[in-house]
Order: structure tokens, then sequence, then C-alpha cells
């Protein structure tokens, strides 16, 4: 194995060690400091161009500063950002109309990051479990699955099964239920229990290496739910938003979640915008003062979401992701590479398994291919994920399967 890395240049050093000096070190990001972005491109502060193939954890599916967007989010910048929920905006009620309407539900209670919609969510199934299922107070219980990953707050830590997630955070929050994934039985056996009030699931469990579950899963556990009257949550903040080929994973399976969860590219990275999704049934079991949030539902966020979505809508981004994913998974089994143990995803949410001896061949492979010109980053040890922006054509997917069909070789 052999990698020639060119040195870092003395600017691109200066802002590595800023952040090293006065920044905490809770990531590990690649050596490469960027400056700009446009549509499947990045550039770092040499100029040096590079495909983006992160996509900020899909959070830019609509491409890097997408015009539509910004123009949306500089307009409103201009005329009113905030005015926390103490009063009224002319555009939450306008954004919670388009919004719900969208995805086919009663009402939208917007928030900021992912966790927090993945909090909102649990609090949700808790109350909807205690006030309309009857559940004994101080009881209920949320089924979750292994090798989640749904944010790092000490709710949300404490069902996950990543010991770098929960190592020497405890005491955790009890009342959950951890099953493995793609397990029905599993699941049907932990829905026994009278005092679950919901299933939080990921359609694809995307850091977790873009782990696909067997064709039918979702169906199956949509109708284990139903039985047992159990919310079904789906986590859609990385799956969601035409990233997979359908503007929902869940819509691969005709399935309707109970609660809807959907973060990132909501505001197409322009800034933190999250929402829950759900009908009357259970968004009404939350009154005044029991969650909220002062960002939740500012004006920037409506306005930058309503036209993040409909960028969506009107370049037929699902269509493409599935085009180019087919396209790149093709590629990339052609190019017959002993280094590929496995290649998997769907739409244009991929990763491949690196098999090789050395346990750090999947970093020493991203930091190959930022020298040849795309970005891509490890998860979980040997796996990579591959995941552009929607707006990807066919012609650069062809040119980034030969600039990692070049890179493998570093693992020769
Ligand atoms: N849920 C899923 C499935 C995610 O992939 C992530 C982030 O990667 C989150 C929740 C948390 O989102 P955030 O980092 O915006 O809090």
């Amino acid at each position: 194995m052999h990698t020639q890395l060119s040195t870092m240049s003395e600017k691109a050093q200066h802002y590595l060690d800023l952040e090293q000096q006065y920044g905490a070190h809770n990531y590990h990001p690649l050596p490469v400091v960027l400056e700009r972005g446009q549509g499947v491109f990045v550039w770092d502060v040499d100029g040096n161009r590079y495909y983006d193939f992160l996509s900020g954890y899909s959070a830019v599916n609509q491409g890097h500063c997408h015009p539509a967007i910004v123009s949306a989010f500089t307009a409103q910048a201009q005329q009113l950002t905030l005015t926390s929920r103490a009063f009224h905006s002319n555009l939450l009620g306008e954004y919670a109309q388009y919004i719900t309407s969208f995805f086919g539900y009663n009402k939208v209670l917007p928030m900021n990051t992912g966790v927090e919609a993945v909090e909102t969510g649990l609090k949700l199934c808790r109350k909807w479990g205690y006030e309309v299922k009857g559940i004994p107070d101080g009881q209920a219980k949320v089924i979750v699955c292994t090798g989640n990953f749904h944010g790092r707050t000490m709710g949300v830590i404490s069902f996950s099964s990543d010991p770098s997630s929960t190592t020497h955070f405890g005491p955790y929050l009890p009342g959950f239920i951890s099953i493995p994934y793609n397990d029905l039985s599993a699941l049907a056996e932990a829905l026994k229990d009278p005092s679950v009030a919901g299933f939080l699931v990921e359609p694809i469990q995307g850091e977790a290496g873009v782990v696909v579950p067997d064709e039918g899963y979702l169906a199956a556990a949509r109708q284990l739910c139903t039985d047992a009257n159990v919310l079904l949550i789906a986590d859609e903040i990385q799956t969601g938003l035409a990233r997979t080929g359908l503007m929902l994973a869940c819509d691969h399976e005709a399935v309707r979640p109970d609660i809807l969860l959907l973060g990132k590219a909501l505001s197409g990275g322009m800034l933190p915008v999250s929402a829950v999704l759900a009908d009357d049934e259970v968004m009404l079991t939350i009154g005044p003062g029991e969650h909220g949030s002062t960002y939740g539902g500012n004006p920037l966020a409506c306005r930058t979401a309503i036209a993040a979505l409909q960028v969506l809508k009107d370049e037929q981004m699902a269509e493409q992701a599935t085009a180019m994913g087919e396209l790149l998974r093709h590629g990339l089994q052609q190019l017959h590479s002993p280094h590929i143990g496995l290649i998997r995803g769907k739409g244009l949410l991929n990763a491949i398994v690196i098999k090789h001896s050395n346990p750090d061949a999947a970093w020493q492979l991203c930091l190959e291919l930022k020298e040849n010109g795309l970005l891509a980053k490890p998860t979980h040890g040997d796996k990579i994920r591959f995941a552009p922006p929607l707006v990807i054509t066919a012609e650069q997917i062809e040119e980034c399967v030969a600039i990692i069909g070049r890179s493998l070789h570093c693992l020769d």
C-alpha cells in the first residue's frame, strides 16, 4: 500500500492550526480547507476543485449554493429573520401549509437541527402513548434499532449502540428497547409489550454505512406497528428529500410513518432547519409551553425550506438520484477492484465496504481520492459513503468513477 500525499499549503495549514488550537476536538476531518461551493463542486483555499461526495451528510442534495435557494435566503435575510414564537410571522403559516401538503400530514412542528427533530418525535410519541394510547404514566417505551444514528444529544445517545457516542456520557435515559435492524421477528416480539408507544427507525441506516434493509422490511414493520397500536417514527433526516430516488425512502414501500422526521436538505445547506410531521391525533397532544425552540420556525428558515423543497420537485431531483445512482453503482462494479468488498445503496445514497488487511485503508483511500479531486469520508472504519449532490450529471459520474478507480490503486 502506498500513498503519495502532497503536503498542505501554508495557507491551508494556517486554518487547520487555528481549528486545532481553538476548536474542540470532537471531529476528525479530512485535511482539506474549503472556501467555496457550487453545485457538485467545492474549492479549497488554494483554488483546488473537488467533487463533493458527502454533500454535508446529505444536507446539500440540491447542490452547493443552489441559486434559487440562495436567492430566497438572501431576500428573506434582508426582510425579517427571527420573531421567536412569542409572535406570529407572515411565513410560518405559509410554510406549514406548504410542507404539510407536500408530504401529506395535518401538521408540522418546526425545529432546527436533525437531532432536535428526533427528540421532538420522541416527546410527541411518549405524550401520545400516555394521553391517547393510555400507557400508565412513566412507563412508555420506544423500540429502536442497533446500529442506529439519530444524533448525539443526551436523550438520543441513550439508545445508541456506538461506544464512541456513549462512553462516559452516562447515566442514560431509560425507556428504550433495542432490537437488531432488519429483524421483523425481533420487532414483533418487542411489540408484545403493551407499554410500547413507538418504533423509531431509519429507512436505510446511513451512518452505519448505508445499510439497506431487505425489501418489504419497512412495509411489514408498518403493519406490525399498526396492529400493535404503536407509532412508526421514520427518521428520514439523511434518507429523505430525494436522496434515495423518491422524495422519502419510505415511499419505496408505500409506507406512511405516523411521525416523519426531516432535516439536513430541508434548507439545502443554508441553515439548520428540521421538521416533525404528524397528524392531529399525535401532534395536538403537545400544547403551548410544552415544547419549542427560539429559532424553530423562524421566517428565514420557513422561506428557505419552501425554496429548498420546491427545487427538489422542479428539478426532478428524485428521478435524477435514481438514474445517477444506478450509473454510479454500475461504474463501481465495473472497476472489479479487489479492494471493494461490497457496493450498496439506493439512489445517490451509496457506500463501498473496503476489503483490506490494513484497518486504515478506507482513510488512506479517502486521502488519495482527495489528491485526485474527490472528497469522501469513511464511516465506521471500513466503509466510504458516496453521496454526491443530486445535480451531478452522467458525465460527471463517469469522471468520478474513473477517479475512484485510479485512487483504489493506492491500496495495491
Ligand atoms: N438522524 C439521522 C439519520 C442522521 O443521519 C443525523 C445526522 O447525521 C441526525 C439524525 C442528526 O442530525 P443533526 O446532525 O442535524 O443533529
